[in-house]
């Protein structure tokens, strides 16, 4: 058998399938097959592998095998999702990755956000100092200039707006830059493309110091194909957006003229699982500069099928995932407590599906406990449940595939619903 290779995807509007498990590139092939968007199938962050105890290779393979026995010959793309380090770059380009999503945010300087000019001042005099900036009139290219980013939007740096920018994320745009080269080096002659995210970090990216940042990279001779901000309002894990949805489209249409701008590059949405309410507004907004990243819920519909089809193994996962709720939220970015999850657990309940699998406590509980659930948890007959669920899955092919492409099919539809 002939594994498929990955490729770039360039500006082509796309949408990644992430899959923790290794076995829905099936389903994710169903509903990639009726869309316009172009796939990218293996995609893992390097937190996730973590977690998951996989490898790259492993990641890669699960999605290479499937496209080879679906005899799947169109392109499709392979995600090395927030890459941190060089060694993180050197050990997915070894497997064949293509895209590499840069994640400096923890260089992300949120505070700089309400600093005095005064600090401002100081911190700016470190990046120099620090050899962030090697060249004493980096302020030049910026300082009291004007953009026209659009016929409707002009951006201007004052010295505050060009400071604060500078103060949050040119530690971050300094990284991106030697991730960049390591990227270079280690994809050899083969081709590759490069997204930088800072969707994970605290404060949101403002349509101003995102043009610092585009304009910035490209100074520095790194060139994306997407980049993801990060965004007003709450992307929380696993369910929908809840904040003011006015709010999110000024904000994401200020991002895509900056895009176009600066690129074009596309605007990468992260946390795309379930965001159902944004979706037709992304679509409308971005048109076809986009990218979608979604990936726990695919392990969500993979308990789907556990919830219906083995009822005593899902209650036993639901338990465990209880016990280690309070652990394994720390670093996510959601709203349940763990009070909500002690209480909906007391609840008997006639429909687990639709507690645990459509409403908001019971998802983000089994979205942040997948690393627990998939590593350390065992049933009550002593087998893993990564075993026990696996062992289903593939007894369940056709109804996994099936609660997959339906799911993924609303998703894709309402990208395009604007
Ligand atoms: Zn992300």
């Amino acid at each position: 058998m002939t594994l498929p290779i990955p490729t770039t995807l360039g500006l082509k509007k796309s949408f990644g399938f992430g899959d923790r498990l290794g076995l829905a590139t099936p389903g994710h092939l169903a509903a990639a097959r009726k869309s316009d968007f172009a796939p990218i199938f293996a995609q893992q962050s390097i937190r996730e592998m973590d977690r998951t105890q996989r490898t790259p290779q492993e990641v890669m393979l699960a999605a290479q095998k499937a496209l080879a026995h679906a005899g799947y010959s169109q392109e499709w793309g392979a995600d090395a999702d927030h890459l941190k380090t060089e060694a993180d770059v050197n050990i997915t380009a070894a497997t064949g990755y293509c895209f590499f999503t840069i994640d400096p945010s923890g260089l992300v300087v949120n505070d700089a956000d309400t600093m005095s000019p005064a600090l401002l001042v100081e911190q700016v005099a470190h990046l120099l100092r620090d050899g962030v900036f090697t060249d004493t009139h980096w302020a030049e290219h910026y300082l009291n200039q004007t953009f026209e980013v659009s016929d409707k939007t002009t951006l201007r740096f004052d010295q505050d707006g060009l400071y604060r920018a500078a103060a949050k994320y040119a530690r971050a745009i300094a990284h991106c830059e030697k991730m960049t080269h390591a990227i270079a080096k280690a994809s050899a002659s083969r081709p590759y493309e490069i997204e930088v995210s800072v969707d994970e970090s605290d404060s949101p990216t403002s349509a101003l110091e995102h043009l610092f940042f585009g304009l910035e990279l490209k100074r520095r001779g790194v060139h994306v194909v997407s980049l993801a901000p990060r965004f007003v309002g709450d992307f929380e894990k696993g369910i929908d957006y809840r904040d003011d949805l006015k709010a999110f489209e000024d904000c994401l249409q200020k991002h895509v003229e900056v895009a176009k701008y600066c690129g074009p590059y596309k605007l990468s949405i992260h946390s795309g699982s379930d965001k159902f309410s944004v979706y037709p507004i992304i679509g409308r907004v971005c048109e076809n500069l986009v990218h979608v990243k979604t990936a726990g819920t695919s392990y969500l519909e993979a308990l789907r099928v556990v919830c219906r089809k083995s009822p005593d193994l899902f209650s036993e996962i639901v338990q465990f995932s209880v016990q280690r709720f309070n652990l394994d939220r720390k670093s996510y970015h959601i709203s349940t407590t763990e009070l909500d999850v002690v209480d909906l657990a007391k609840k008997p309940t006639s429909d687990p599906e639709r507690v645990y699998l459509e409403e908001r406590v019971g998802r983000q509980l089994l979205h942040v406990t997948f690393g627990s659930v998939l590593t350390l948890g065992k049933a009550r007959n002593g087998r893993s449940f990564k075993e026990a669920i696996l062992e289903l899955l593939n007894r369940e092919k056709d109804l996994y595939a099936e609660v997959l492409e339906i799911h993924f099919t609303k998703h894709l539809s309402l990208l395009n619903a604007g």
